[in-house]
C-alpha cells in the first residue's frame, strides 16, 4: 500500500515537482537462519512464503479463519504519524485497484503468497513481541477474517494500524488504532499500462479508486486517522482539496503528502512539498523505510 508514482503516468510536471524513481530496482536479498526465519541487517523477515500466484483476489473474501498473505515481517515503520516505530507487519495478498506505480505488484498486479491461519498469524504477531501490528496489503480490507484477527490483537495489547486505500469500509469495520487511508488520485489509473491489455482494470480502478461513502465511514470510526497522500504537481493538489471538500472528522494535522518516488525525493521535490504543508498545516510525510532499506520487499 504504501505509495510511489511514476512521472511518465503524469505527463506536463513541472520541473519543481518532477524526477523520478526506477520501479525495476533490484529487491533485496536475504539470508536463510538455521530455523527457517530470514535476517537482514536493521530487519527480521519473519515468513516470506513461496511465489506461488494466488487465484484471488480484488473482490471481499469472507473466510474468517485465514488470509491470504504475501509476506510479513519486523521492520521500522516507514510513513506517518507512527514513522519509526518498531512493528510488526503483515501485507495480505490482493487488491481492488490496480495503480499503475504500485510498488508492491506481488500483492495487487499479481498477487503472491498462500493462505495462513488466523492462529498462526497471531502466535507470530505476539512472538514478534515489538507491541505494534501494521495490516497492510494490497488491500487489507477486503477480508473479513481481519475482523477476528484485529480484536485477537487487542486483547494481547498490540497496537493495530490498518493501511488502506479507503475504498472498502465493511460492517462491522476491524478494531483499528490508527487508519491510516491513502486516497488514490488520477495519476494511479493504469492507463495503457501493457499489463492491462484489454483497459478492463483501468475502467475497474477508476471508477473504484474514490468511495467518499467508505472514506467517511473510515474517518469516523475509532481510533486515530491519517490521510496520506502521493503528490507530484498542481493538479493534485487541487484533486487532494476537492476530495477533502467533501470528507470531515478530519483536522489538517491528519492530511499527510508525501512527495513522489520510491527512492529519496530531490531536495527540490521535498521544499516543493514542504511549501505545501507550511502554507495548509498539513504534515510532510517522509519515507524512512526507503532511507533506510532502499525499495525492498520486507521493509
Ligand atoms: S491500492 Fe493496491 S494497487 Fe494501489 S498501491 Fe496499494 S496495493 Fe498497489
Amino acid at each position: 500500500m504504501q505509495g510511489a508514482t511514476d512521472s511518465a503516468a503524469l505527463g506536463g510536471v513541472c520541473d519543481r515537482w518532477a524526477s523520478h524513481a526506477d520501479s525495476s530496482q533490484s529487491r533485496g536479498v536475504c539470508g536463510t537462519r538455521p530455523d527457517g526465519f530470514t535476517e537482514r541487517p536493521h530487519r527480521l523477515v519473519l515468513f516470506r512464503l513461496p511465489s506461488s500466484r494466488l487465484t484471488i483476489l480484488d473482490e471481499p473474501d469472507l473466510a474468517r479463519d485465514s488470509l491470504p498473505v504475501s509476506e510479513t515481517f519486523v521492520s521500522i515503520q516507514g510513513e506517518g504519524k507512527l514513522a519509526g516505530v518498531p512493528s510488526w507487519f503483515l501485507r495480505t495478498s490482493g487488491c481492488n485497484l490496480r495503480c499503475t506505480w504500485c510498488d508492491t505488484p506481488y500483492a495487487s498486479w499479481s498477487p503472491e503468497g498462500t493462505r495462513r491461519t488466523l492462529t498462526d498469524l497471531i502466535a507470530e504477531a505476539k512472538g514478534a513481541k515489538v507491541g505494534h501490528a501494521v495490516l497492510t496489503g494490497g488491500e487489507p480490507m477486503l477480508f473479513a477474517a481481519l475482523v477476528p484477527l484485529t480484536h485477537a490483537l487487542r486483547d494481547a495489547g498490540i497496537h493495530i494500524t490498518i493501511e488502506t486505500a479507503g475504498t472498502l469500509a465493511p460492517t462491522p469495520l476491524p478494531h483499528c488504532d490508527l487508519w491510516s487511508i491513502s486516497p488514490k488520485l488520477a495519476h494511479s489509473t493504469p492507463r495503457n499500462d501493457p499489463r492491462d491489455a484489454t483497459g478492463a482494470w483501468a475502467a475497474r480502478h477508476e471508477q473504484r479508486r474514490l468511495n467518499v461513502p467508505a472514506l467517511q465511514s473510515l474517518l469516523n470510526a475509532p481510533g486515530d486517522h491519517q490521510l496520506k497522500f502521493v503528490v507530484s504537481n498542481e493538479r493534485d493538489l487541487a484533486e487532494i482539496d476537492d476530495l477533502l471538500s467533501k470528507l470531515t472528522s478530519w483536522a489538517p494535522s491528519d492530511i499527510l503528502l508525501m512527495p513522489e518516488g520510491i527512492t529519496t525525493p530531490t531536495p527540490a521535490q521535498r521544499a516543493a512539498v514542504a511549501d505545501v504543508c507550511l502554507s495548509r498545516g498539513f504534515r510532510y510525510c517522509a519515507r524512512l523505510h526507503i532511507e533506510l532499506f532502499g525499495n525492498t520487499r520486507g521493509t
